[in-house]
């Protein structure tokens, strides 16, 4: 007996292929009905090239894939909220739907946290960039997550004040990228690492309900909910906002080129500068390989051996007695004075090392 062509398996998984196919987009576009609905039509962007953007942050992974011209993994919207509220709104419809979300703000990350491998909804964080308040009494600053670091540290130095956080990459990475990747800078050695600046935050966790820490630097019991969100390459959720403590910019700021015969005796003045608890601004020592890559190549300063930069910052009185007893500890180990120039040279070039051509 001949079977109808409508029963046979063949004309079945065709139909319900296309079935499929239909639903499919059906479907992408309910989700982007209801998103425009929260964010606006200009704040959705499903086109190849808006979304090819988003393929790749600093991640030697994500460079290896653009640089030998493979397709990166893009996202099926790119999404950009201008609120807290907003971004609440938006992960409800992604928890609703189950499409998974990654954060976006700077797009400079070295891990490839922003990679939409499985698709799903790119959050560009980018429009939440408003400095709500500064605090010069208590020493914060109350910023939205999107805000860039660059710009946020000239509001501050506008009125005497420093965030504290110089990382290379802060013309371009935001304050949430910032603790969410659990950043450091140039100066951490004395102002602490992103993450031990932070007073307090506000986040929105996967299923769109808002959570704020207390405004407070300690708390007497139960669990510091800030360390959810620190260092969570947007896997738990959305910074939002961020209260930090700021600083008032130092009085003096001063460097000083050290020479090292090795690495050796370099680490051990490191060490001993730490644990006689002076408090350098900073302390950077580069190898003998990487004092004539780096410091000869990109700062001009023609010297052989483990260069080491050291920095104070502060009372100008402070700052000299400092330095004073942080030579006295580096000279013991034979490295030799190189003077301010070096020093100074190096901080005004710092960002140099990260850029093309070097
Ligand atoms: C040239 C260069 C120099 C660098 N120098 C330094 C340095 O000195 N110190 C240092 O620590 N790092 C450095 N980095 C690495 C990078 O800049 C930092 O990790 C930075 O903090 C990332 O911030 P971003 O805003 O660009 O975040 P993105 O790259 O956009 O995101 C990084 C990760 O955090 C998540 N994320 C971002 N914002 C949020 C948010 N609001 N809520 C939840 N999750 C979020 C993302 O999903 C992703 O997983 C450098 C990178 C480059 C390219």
């Amino acid at each position: 007996m001949r079977i109808p062509r409508m029963l046979s398996a063949g004309y079945f998984l065709q139909t319900q292929a296309k079935v499929q196919e239909i639903m499919t987009k059906l479907l992408f576009e309910i989700i982007r009905e209801e998103l425009c609905d929260v964010v606006g039509e200009d704040g959705v962007d499903t086109s190849e090239a808006g979304r090819f953007c988003y393929g790749a942050d600093y991640s030697w992974v994500s460079r290896a894939w653009v640089d030998r011209g493979m397709p990166p993994p893009v996202p099926d919207y790119v999404v950009l909220p201008r609120s807290t509220e907003e971004v609440s709104r938006v992960l409800k419809i992604a928890n609703h739907y189950k499409v998974p979300v990654v954060p976006y703000a700077g797009g400079s990350g070295v891990n490839g946290g922003i990679l939409a491998l499985f698709g799903g909804i790119m959050l560009d964080l980018k429009r939440l960039k408003c400095l709500i308040r500064i605090d010069e009494k208590s020493l914060t600053v109350t910023a939205e997550a999107g805000i860039n670091g660059e710009i946020l540290e000239r509001e501050l130095n506008q009125v005497g004040l420093t965030l504290g956080h110089y990382p290379a990459s802060g013309y371009c990475a935001t304050l949430g990228g910032y603790l969410a990747a659990r950043g450091s800078g140039t100066l951490s050695t004395k102002y602490g690492k992103a993450e031990e600046r932070v007073v307090a935050m506000e986040g929105v966790l996967p299923t769109g309900e808002i959570v704020r820490t207390l405004p407070v630097p300690r708390h007497a019991t139960g669990p510091d909910f800030l360390n959810f969100f620190i260092g969570s390459e947007g896997t738990l959720g959305v910074i939002t906002e961020v209260t930090m403590m700021v600083d008032p910019l130092p009085e003096v700021r001063d460097f000083q080129g050290f020479l090292f015969k090795s690495l050796e005796d370099g680490l051990e003045a490191g060490r001993r500068i730490m644990t006689a608890r002076l408090r350098p601004c900073v302390i950077r020592l580069y190898d003998p390989p990487s004092t004539i890559r780096f410091v000869q190549k990109v700062l001009g300063i023609q010297v052989e051996g483990a260069f080491m930069v050291v920095g104070s910052d502060g009372k100008k009185d402070m700052v000299a007695l400092e330095m004073k007893e942080i030579s006295k500890i580096c000279q013991a180990l034979g490295g030799e004075y190189q003077g301010r120039k070096p020093g100074e040279t190096w901080w005004e070039e710092r960002y140099k090392f990260y850029f093309p051509p070097f």
